[in-house]
């Protein structure tokens, strides 16, 4: 089943061929709040106190100039995106524009499905162990059974996949988790955890985790339901444990903050802090006169909403529908629920 819609999939196609060598923001991720129902130990974002929200008005603003500048996906994370009262607004708003998608970590899913499920194209369960394991990283008992009840009552009202982050802690519970989605019928989307400077340290010990990468490879070869490419799996062996660095594309992914401002160049090496107003900003100028270079180069985080769009050859419209916009939903902020 293709995930994205031939008419979000011509436009990606006009817009690379309009645009030809010029730089532009493909995908946005947008933070609509860092205040979260939980308190996970390597998230930095609920800890962080300087919160303010946009309203409808700058939500639409935003969207506008995110869609002028070329953005075809937006995904909507937080946070809890679902603590927001005018959630089903925003998704409404967003899914007239783009292909719509949002990460939540489930435990008001099944509360709030019925006002969301018509405005989303996909939808990611944060998981990140069986159980009790789930609860302790995530910092909250109940968790677990939450974000299973609320999988169970959206899985059959849009397309769905847990999103799972690998940690130190937890790198014995890939598989699983593989055989969790399998059992609720869904999807998976694996990804790294990395260390930000306010948060816990729990990225995975890199020779540990050359298993798991090459575990979850085999499984994705095997046709489990595996969301990332096969290449998000190779890439990382090839530069991490080899010597084929991928070249990073932070350009083509563009991370707005809840107050609206542009977080630059990735929100990795920023740490989701933005400077400028999307809507003040010109995105096509911006992106064309800042200084890249040095990003290419970085293979600091292996977060696949700029991992997975480096890895393709944009100047072959054919091979972008192909490869990227039949199994997009990676790309499309199911990294974390953050
Ligand atoms: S990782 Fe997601 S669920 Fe956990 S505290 Fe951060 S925003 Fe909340
Ligand atoms: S590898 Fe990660 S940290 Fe480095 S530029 Fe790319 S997105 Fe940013």
């Amino acid at each position: 089943m293709s995930l994205v819609s031939s008419v979000i999939g011509r436009g990606v196609v006009r817009t690379i061929k309009s645009l030809p060598n010029k730089k532009f923001p493909l995908i946005a991720g947008h933070k609509l709040q860092y205040s979260c129902n939980l308190k996970c130990k390597m998230c930095p974002f609920w800890r962080r106190e300087d919160e303010t929200l946009l309203d409808i008005d700058d939500e639409i603003r935003m969207m506008d100039s995110l869609k002028k500048a070329g953005v075809s996906f937006l995904g909507f994370e937080g946070g809890e995106p679902l603590l927001r009262k005018d959630i089903g607004e925003i998704l409404y708003e967003s899914k007239r524009r783009f292909h719509t998608s949002m990460v939540t970590n489930g435990w008001l899913l099944k509360a709030k499905i019925e006002d969301i499920k018509d405005s989303l194209n996909y939808l990611f369960v944060s998981l990140d162990g069986i159980g009790e394991v789930h609860d302790r990283l995530r910092g909250m008992a109940g968790s677990f059974r939450h974000a299973v009840e609320g999988i169970e009552s959206a899985r059959d009202e849009v397309p769905l996949a847990i999103s799972s982050t690998i940690t130190n802690e937890n790198m014995d519970q890939a598989q699983g988790i593989v055989d969790l989605a399998v059992k609720l019928g869904v999807s998976v989307n694996f990804q790294i955890a990395y260390d930000y400077t306010t948060a816990e340290k729990m990225s995975p010990e890199k020779l540990k985790l050359r298993d798991t990468i090459k575990m979850l490879e085999s499984y994705k070869l095997s046709g489990f339901p595996i969301v990332n490419s096969k290449e998000y799996f190779s890439s990382i062996l090839n530069s991490w444990y080899g010597d084929h660095p991928w070249r990073c594309k932070p350009w083509l992914t563009i991370n707005i903050d809840p107050l609206g401002n542009i977080v630059q160049p990735c929100y990795v090496i920023n740490e989701y802090n933005g400077s400028v107003k999307v809507w003040d900003t010109d995105i096509l100028d911006l992106w064309n006169t800042y200084d890249w270079a040095p990003y290419e180069s970085c293979n600091k985080c292996a977060l696949a909403c700029y991992l997975e769009p480096s890895l393709f050859n944009w100047h072959n419209p054919s091979m972008v529908k192909e490869r990227i916009l039949d199994s997009m939903v990676s790309l499309v902020r199911g990294e974390l629920s953050w």
